[in-house]
């Protein structure tokens, strides 16, 4: 049996802890992948001071060579793309084609991290003073911490760590505990491109042990966090207490808004990619539908016709569309809010249930599902489902749309569909989101292009794009007096 092992100064080291998990194929429970080891918060110190033992070492390497680096890790990504993809696939459940593109996200932004390598500029500023003048340096913070969910187990810790690195960072680097192989593989990628020991330190286990510890950890001084609210805002918390640096990307309720002058098709189409892509298991999934009551119908009857049609199968099958839920926790709580949805009056339109079948007997398939005649008031229309589960909010105009669509404590991304370029702008305007689209999904982003949201849905710098190093560096200010004299006048 395979048994993950923890990277730890360069070392790849076998947990001393008894306590394990198995790490199962979600399209097939009788498929175990390997045996996670829950790491003790021992270990998780060590992995810490390694980071900051090597901390001097990595700071003290130019920019450029440590983007070398990164961008040499970008193309072991790319030559080992099908088989991390495979991996995965059989531990995330996603389908081959969403892994390709979940590697292609990671490969491009890695080599846009590798280019920023070499752009890590401050400024020059002019004095009020004759003979002076003050510059900026960006400086790595020391050690941080990088905390990843299971559902992009690739794409989001290589979004953290590459910039981390670049800006002259070591990392302790703990994963989602469903998705260890994924998580094992980069730090051999890493380790494959050249990374010194000790910079990049993999620490697999429990949120509440071992990232509980590291938190904490007073030789940590910054936080990547991607996860669910309430783990986010715990932790932010935590940090707060000690003054290190957070940034959490947290839970989602993304809306499309669907005007009636649209091109339905187009809108039907994206709704269901977004609500049902990656099976509904992406922060920027569209769990919301808020439609004009004029097209409503429309909407609805064309919706369910092809949330019907959805291939429900293994992701390794070239013919399955949407895969399975990543392990039983999750599964329940889907099915757990299905039925809360029902409890509240929603009207079930399709779906509502495991998925049976054939070949889907082994595994956590939920039927792709569609509830109409949502109230905002519902919890189905509140809290964060991350399944293949789609509200319809009926409205009666653009007004209306807006209010339903901001009546969320989450603010991720959204959508509009409609080809009036004045409402476009207002919904730009007025939607209170840290990302929109317009005539498409809610999903997608591109490596060079901020990502990230607002309200209880992100805190801290924008992650990726041109905003990538800004949570990983710190601002110094110099000041340079080249007259040689006590300065004369005001002293602020
Ligand atoms: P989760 O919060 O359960 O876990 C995320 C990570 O935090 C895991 O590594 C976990 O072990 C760790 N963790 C949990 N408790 C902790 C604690 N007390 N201290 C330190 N670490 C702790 O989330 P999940 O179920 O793995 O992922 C799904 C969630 O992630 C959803 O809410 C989804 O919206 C969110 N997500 C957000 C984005 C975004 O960019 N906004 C992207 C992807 C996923």
């Amino acid at each position: 049996m395979n048994v993950y092992r923890n990277y730890i100064n360069g070392q790849w080291l076998e947990s001393a802890s008894d306590q394990t998990a198995p790490n199962i194929n979600p399209a097939n429970i009788k498929d175990i992948i390997g045996t996670i080891k829950l790491s003790t918060r021992e270990e998780a110190r060590t992995a810490v001071e390694a980071a900051y033992n090597a901390f001097k070492g990595w700071r003290n390497t130019p920019a450029p060579t440590r983007g070398r680096i990164v961008a040499r890790f970008a193309r072991l990504l790319e030559d080992d793309k099908a088989n991390l993809a495979q991996i995965l696939t059989r531990e995330e459940g996603k389908t081959l084609a969403e892994s390709g593109g979940e590697l292609s996200r990671s490969i491009n932004v890695a080599e846009f991290c590798a280019g920023e390598s070499r752009r890590l500029n401050g400024e020059t500023i002019q004095s009020e003073l004759p003979a002076n003048f003050a510059y900026t340096i960006k400086e790595p913070h020391g050690v941080v911490a990088i905390i990843t969910p299971w559902n992009f187990p690739v794409a989001i810790p290589v979004w953290k760590i590459a910039p981390a690195l670049v800006a002259g960072n070591t990392v302790a680097f703990k994963p989602a505990e469903a998705t260890p192989a994924t998580a094992v593989r980069i730090c051999e990628l890493f380790e494959e491109a050249g990374l010194p020991p000790g910079v990049l330190n993999l620490i697999l286990g429990a949120g509440a042990e071992v990232g509980d510890e590291i938190v904490n950890h007073p030789a940590v001084r910054a936080i990547s966090f991607t996860g669910s609210t309430a783990a986010g805002i715990k932790l932010y918390e935590q940090a707060a207490r000690r003054g290190a640096r957070v940034q959490c990307e947290m839970g989602g309720k993304n809306p499309v808004v669907v005007l009636e002058d649209c091109d339905l098709d187009l809108a039907i189409e994206s709704t269901a990619q977004g609500a049902f892509g990656s099976t509904g298991q992406r922060c920027t999934a569209t769990s919301r539908a808020v439609v004009i009551d004029k097209v409503a119908d429309e909407f609805v009857s064309k919706i369910v016709a092809r949330a019907q049609k959805m291939r429900i199968g293994a992701g390794d099958d070239a013919n399955t569309e949407m895969g399975p839920i990543v392990d039983e926790k999750q599964f329940k709580n889907v099915l757990k809010y299905i039925d809360i949805g029902r409890e509240d009056g929603a009207e079930l339109l399709t779906g509502g249930g495991r998925a049976t079948g054939e070949n889907l007997e082994d595994g956590y398939f939920v039927e792709p599902t569609i509830f109409d005649r949502v109230t905002p008031d519902m919890r189905i229309a509140q809290e964060e489902i991350f399944g293949p589960v789609l509200s319809i909010l009926r409205v009666k105009d653009f007004d209306e749309a807006m209010t339903v669509a901001n009546d969320s404590e989450y603010g991720l991304t959204s959508s509009i569909f409609t080809n009036d370029p004045n409402l476009i702008f207002r919904f730009v305007q007025e939607i209170e989101t840290g990302m929109t689209h317009i005539n498409s999904p809610t999903t997608g982003g591109e490596a060079h292009i901020p990502f990230g949201g607002v309200k209880m849905t992100g805190i801290g710098a924008r992650e990726q794009g041109s905003t990538a190093l800004d949570f990983y560096t710190e601002l110094k200010v110099v000041y340079v007096d080249y007259t040689g004299r006590k300065r004369e006048g005001n002293l602020y």
